[in-house]
């Protein structure tokens, strides 16, 4: 008995989407630009007959919008890009948490958040890019062998400044504690061949051009310059990827969304997110931006797939935000620009 209480306050004070009323209409705060949202919300309305009406814009303004607007904000669903930022819209109390078997279901547990406040949409993998006139797939094998003396002058990294390389440098703080994890991002930096780039492009086009051997990015960027520029001596690699240990692998990120603390229609967010964890949705809304899928049943765009499988590393990508903070110092003391 005193179980099955429990269980039903713990219903009471969470959003139940099974069996809720949908309203004619959801509002999202959306990160992600308008072409690639408006496609997918364009299919939901003609599915459901259900308008989605949202508002664009980066996501530190639309929290702050968000926070200032209170209980009267219109917004229904906060979307963006990095568990980083999802985390902390979540800590400044702006989501809610959802109970939803699909969404459970769809979402691998690793992709969303432990408390249910926000999830998953779409992998985008930090790895490793390398020349392929200068470097051969088997001199490479991990994020941190990168740190040896024999990539002295030989690796390029954009910014410490940008949110990824943060989430990746705290996650390895969950993986391997601080103190392994600063000695690593130290061997980085003295094995820079120049100042970190501004962005993912910039720092593959040095690698391109023979100023570095190899570099860390997004592979969505890998995609987007290989398309333009399809001659360039550059490939992937999947780092991190021995079988043996179960607790590594390739630095994954997601963009997802949540439901908002104030949503004025929250069943009706939580059935947009639901459909958006599905095989309708998912690939509309991953192959777009050249990511992953979230949902695993999901098969992969042909370009994306064509790049090769890989194992992801199993850290609830949650961590990207709780450790961010220790990153930034961390990558400050460590000298990383
Ligand atoms: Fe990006």
């Amino acid at each position: 008995m005193h179980v099955f209480r429990t269980l039903t306050v713990a219903l009471a004070t969470t959003l139940s989407v099974a069996g809720g009323v949908s309203a004619a209409e959801v509002v999202v705060y959306s990160a992600r630009n308008e072409q690639l949202i408006k496609p997918l919300f364009d299919a939901y309305t003609k599915e459901t007959g259900v308008a989605v009406k949202f508002v664009t814009d980066k996501e530190g303004p639309l929290m702050a919008r968000l926070k200032a607007e209170g209980k009267n904000t219109p917004a229904d669903i906060f979307m963006t890009v990095d568990a980083g930022n999802l985390w902390q819209a979540a800590e400044e109390g702006l989501l809610a948490p959802v109970k939803s078997k699909t969404l459970s279901a769809n979402i691998p547990a690793h992709l969303r958040d432990p408390d249910n406040q926000w999830f998953g949409l779409s992998v985008r993998a930090r790895t490793l890019v390398y020349n392929t006139n200068k470097v051969k797939p088997g001199d490479l094998s991990s994020y941190e062998a990168l740190a040896d003396a024999k990539w002295k002058s030989r690796l390029c990294l954009r910014t410490s400044k940008k949110v990824y390389n943060q989430s990746l440098v705290a996650m390895m703080i969950d993986e391997y504690g601080e103190a392994k994890t600063e000695a690593m991002v130290k061997g980085w930096v003295a094995n820079l061949a120049t100042d970190p780039f501004p962005d993912d492009t910039k720092a593959m086009e040095a690698v391109a051009a023979g100023l570095c051997d190899v570099t860390v990015v997004n592979t969505y960027y890998f995609g987007r310059l290989m398309e333009k520029k399809p001659n360039l001596p550059l490939a992937i690699f999947w780092p991190n990827q021995d079988a043996k240990a179960p607790n590594t692998g390739v630095h994954v990120n997601v963009s997802g969304a949540g439901v908002t603390h104030h949503a004025k229609n929250p069943f009706g967010a939580g059935q947009l997110l639901e459909w958006l964890s599905s095989a309708k949705a998912q690939n509309l809304y991953a192959d777009v931006n050249m990511e992953y899928p979230a949902n695993p049943r999901i098969k992969w765009d042909p370009l994306v797939a064509s790049w090769g499988k890989f194992k992801q590393n199993p850290i609830n990508v949650a961590q990207a935000g709780k450790l961010q903070a220790k990153a930034v110092m961390l990558m400050d003391r460590a000298g990383y620009k």
